[in-house]
């Protein structure tokens, strides 16, 4: 993988890396659109990193596809897929890990002790063997592209972090991976992350401020839904992930909801329009 993207560079194509997990869907799909834009060799790793699974998580039964993905990889204009095994990623006597301290503490990080690490390391890692011009992530997963900008500056990274937009499914819901895991009425109790965000802008067009009232919005939206239980639902700062009292600033409204065993995802995130507070870009 070295060899062949130092040689893109010599050639001066502009290269671009999209991480995943695999288990493709139109999300993952976006980003490989958005590559397109900008980067003349594009390369897609696929890769079910181990170390950013808690020893309780689902990581064995973690969708594995990769006769699909090559084949919507190359549609999709990809250049290379690159799939490591774990045993390549971690030979015997790996010691090296990345911490990005105080973004990796809160929310997902709680709820995943040791998860951030895992990721970091792994970008980290998949940054150095490819060295691309632009990576590629999607919002879905808010707080871990905050956590890889800030180790691509901290670490003096030669990579551009490209923040891609949320896909959807037609009902709302996001599209994730492990979608896959729900039961049919657990598919379609799903759409309430969707819905509570919904709400929580709406309240935040008609100008609510107040993050308590704002929580109690999502809340009340959330526990309507019998199957859904909540695991967090905050407005958060979207530098720091920590909570704020009031909406002013760029913010993230963020849920993490368990849906049976499926633990899923999603985020609005709200930028300032001007300079004061009273209009807002919703991004959801
Ligand atoms: P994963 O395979 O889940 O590790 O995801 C790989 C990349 O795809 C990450 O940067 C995710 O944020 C991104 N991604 C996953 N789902 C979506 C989605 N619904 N919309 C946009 N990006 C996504």
């Amino acid at each position: 993988m070295k060899e062949q993207a130092r040689q893109a560079r010599s050639e001066n194509r502009i290269v671009g890396l999209i991480p995943t997990m695999g288990a493709l869907h139109e999300g993952h799909l976006a980003l490989v659109k958005r590559a397109r834009q900008e980067c003349s060799e594009i390369i897609t790793s696929i890769f079910v990193n181990p170390k950013q699974f808690g020893p309780k998580e689902d990581f064995a039964k973690y969708p594995r596809t990769f006769e699909a993905d090559a084949e919507k990889l190359a549609s999709a204009g990809v250049d290379a897929i690159f799939a490591p095994e774990p045993a390549d990623v971690y030979p015997p006597g790996f010691r090296s890990y990345v911490s990005v301290e105080g973004l990796s503490d809160r929310l997902e990080g709680r709820s995943r002790p040791g998860h951030f690490r895992g990721v970091a390391t792994v970008v980290l890692k998949l940054l150095e063997i490819v060295q691309p011009h632009f990576a590629y992530f999607g919002r879905k997963d808010a707080q871990q592209v905050r956590i890889i900008s800030q180790m691509a500056g901290d670490l003096n990274l030669d990579t551009e972090i490209v923040v891609c937009p949320i896909v959807r499914e037609p009902d709302g819901l996001a599209l994730s991976s492990r979608n896959a895991y729900l039961k049919p009425d657990e598919r379609k109790a799903a759409t309430v992350l969707h819905r509570a965000l919904i709400a929580g802008r709406d309240e935040l067009a008609a100008g609510g401020r107040d993050s308590l009232l704002l929580q109690t919005t999502l809340r009340k939206v959330l526990q309507a839904e019998p199957l859904a239980a909540v695991d967090y639902a905050e407005i958060v700062d979207a530098d720091t992930f920590e909570p704020v009292t009031r909406v002013a600033r760029p913010c993230y409204v963020v849920l993490a909801v368990f849906l049976g065993k499926t633990r899923l995802i999603d985020n609005l995130y709200i930028e300032p329009a001007g300079k004061d507070d009273d209009e807002f870009i919703f991004h959801i």
